[in-house]
């Protein structure tokens, strides 16, 4: 075969990626191809981040890079009709195939079995279409229950995954051989800014690409995953790997998490690791969920709880929104993610259950938030992550249990450093009463500059109050 086009979607590496391998073996020449939709890639679409967007405008232009040196050439076409866009630079080149690496989101299988059909219509039936396994170790089908249906709870699946697994099997794709030059020779595009996409600048604070990817991983594994269990839950701490925009933009394959993890001894006793696979896995379990179920875009997992009505105060939205809610925990959280596009799982938890439970907001519309801010945004783990939240999805706590976010603080915060960091009222304030400084007496608070209502705001829920009331609607 001539020419291949490789049609990069959340793989932004050359590296150990399953379908551009392939395709580099198909054909003499490879083109990759960037599909910038115009239609959630760009700021007025309201759909991606400022923090997303600029980690993948990074990571594309790195990986143009890296396709330079082997021969290929990246081509960013910016359209609002995907399918059309790659059929016609499969005919203007005429390839004779086109590879990508599967996604399991509801709205891109629908567009690659679009892809497939209208290449079918247009006559295009010498193009052959090649879609693989490579954002998972187990795709929806590999790991079923005895019934051969899809697990719904977490544990059983996991055992499932880990008896399935087999690190010996688990082969890297490698790099890419050099290609030769397609036709005439290709121009790499240009990687667009992010301002002419409309998005606002921001600092990133990770590494960006897939040397990023791949420096993060390096340093996580030597240094850090041994005590990952122990540390995890701290959001002072550098306890995490960070890699999540990593994982959810593709410059860096689960591929070399799971390994990583594994020579890390998550096989062989080492906590740690065991316990950051288990994470990984929880990846790989919402997606496959979010394959089988996949209603739960926009509805609760469990239809028991369609009927939930939610009370959606738009002034107590307004605070969570803005920070302001007066729980030292939760606001600090929602600073997180406005100055970093990532919060510590530990506060996405607390930050979603509050909105949930304590504010009585529907839990979509904290998931299209958080969609508009994280950079790591991915579907299948934000759903899955505010629907468990809500007590709507899988696995979810039971409705009665409703985090309380004074206790959640002072158990995994106990001194107040994070709330201290970026609550800048709270600096002074005594440990005693740093997640729940509206308890000091006006002396103090003066004393300490953190007047309620000047320099802070108070609660804007009573929390013991706002959990009874949530405990009874889902009753
Ligand atoms: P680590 O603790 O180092 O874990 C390693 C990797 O495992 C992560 O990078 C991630 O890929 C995966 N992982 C860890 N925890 C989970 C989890 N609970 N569910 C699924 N995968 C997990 N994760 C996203 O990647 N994108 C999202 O949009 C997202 N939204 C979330 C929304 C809510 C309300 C909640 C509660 C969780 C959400 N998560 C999401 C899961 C989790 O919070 C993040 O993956 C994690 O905080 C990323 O930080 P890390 O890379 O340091 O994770």
């Amino acid at each position: 075969m001539n020419t291949a086009l490789h049609w990069f979607r959340r793989d932004f590496r050359v590296t150990d990626n399953t379908a551009l391998a392939s395709a580099c073996g198909l054909a003499d020449a490879v083109i990759g191809v960037f599909v910038l939709d115009t239609r959630w890639f760009h700021a007025s679409a309201a759909k991606m981040g400022a923090f997303q967007a600029a980690f993948w405008l990074a990571a594309i232009a790195e990986l143009r890079e890296n396709l330079g040196g082997l021969n290929i050439s990246l081509r960013i076409i910016q359209t609002d009709d995907p399918v059309a866009a790659l059929l016609s630079l499969a005919r203007e080149v005429r390839a004779g195939a086109i590879t990508f690496n599967r996604e399991y989101e509801p709205a891109q299988i629908a567009q690659d079995q679009r892809l497939i059909q209208t290449a079918e219509k247009s006559g295009l039936s010498e193009l052959k279409i090649y879609g693989y396994c490579d954002a998972v170790i187990f795709e929806e089908f590999d790991v079923l229950t005895a019934n051969e249906t899809p697990y719904t709870v977490f544990t059983p699946y996991k055992r499932s995954w880990l008896a399935k697994f087999s690190a010996a099997a688990m082969v890297s794709r490698g790099r890419p051989r050099m290609m030769q030059q397609s036709g005439q020779p290709q121009e790499a595009s240009v990687v667009p800014a992010a301002k002419s996409l409309g998005f606002p600048a921001v600092t990133l604070d990770i590494p960006t690409g897939e040397s990023g990817g791949r420096r993060m991983l390096a340093e996580f594994g030597r240094q850090r995953i041994g005590l990952y269990k122990q540390r995890r839950d701290f959001p002072a701490e550098a306890g995490v790997s960070r890699l999540s925009a990593h994982l959810s933009a593709g410059t860096i394959s689960i591929r070399q998490c799971v390994s990583a993890a594994v020579a890390a001894g998550a096989m062989n006793g080492c906590g740690g690791a065991e316990c950051w696979l288990s994470e990984l896995i929880w990846r790989e379990f919402y997606r496959m969920v979010l394959f089988h179920f996949p209603h739960t875009v926009t509805r609760p997992f469990h239809r028991k709880f369609d009927t939930v009505t939610w009370e959606n105060n738009p002034a107590l939205l307004a605070a969570w929104l803005g920070a302001c809610t007066g729980y030292p925990i939760v606001d600090a959280a929602l600073l997180q993610i406005q100055t970093t596009g990532w919060m510590h799982n530990r506060l996405r938890m607390i930050a979603a259950m509050f909105l949930t439970k304590d504010l009585d907001i529907h839990w979509r519309t904290g998931e299209q938030w958080f969609m508009r801010w994280l950079m790591d945004y991915d579907q299948a783990s934000n759903v899955g992550g505010w629907q468990w939240s809500a007590g709507t999805g899988t696995d979810a706590a039971p409705y009665f249990r409703v985090m309380n976010p004074i206790l959640q603080a002072r158990r995994f915060d106990p001194k107040g450093a994070f709330v201290r960091r970026l609550i800048p009222a709270l600096a002074r304030v005594p440990d005693d009463f740093v997640h729940e400084p509206w308890l000091m007496p006006p002396l103090m608070q003066a004393q300490f500059g953190c007047r309620i209502g000047q320099d802070y705001p108070p609660p804007v829920v009573d929390h013991g109050a706002a959990r009874v009331k949530a405990i009874r609607k889902f009753q």
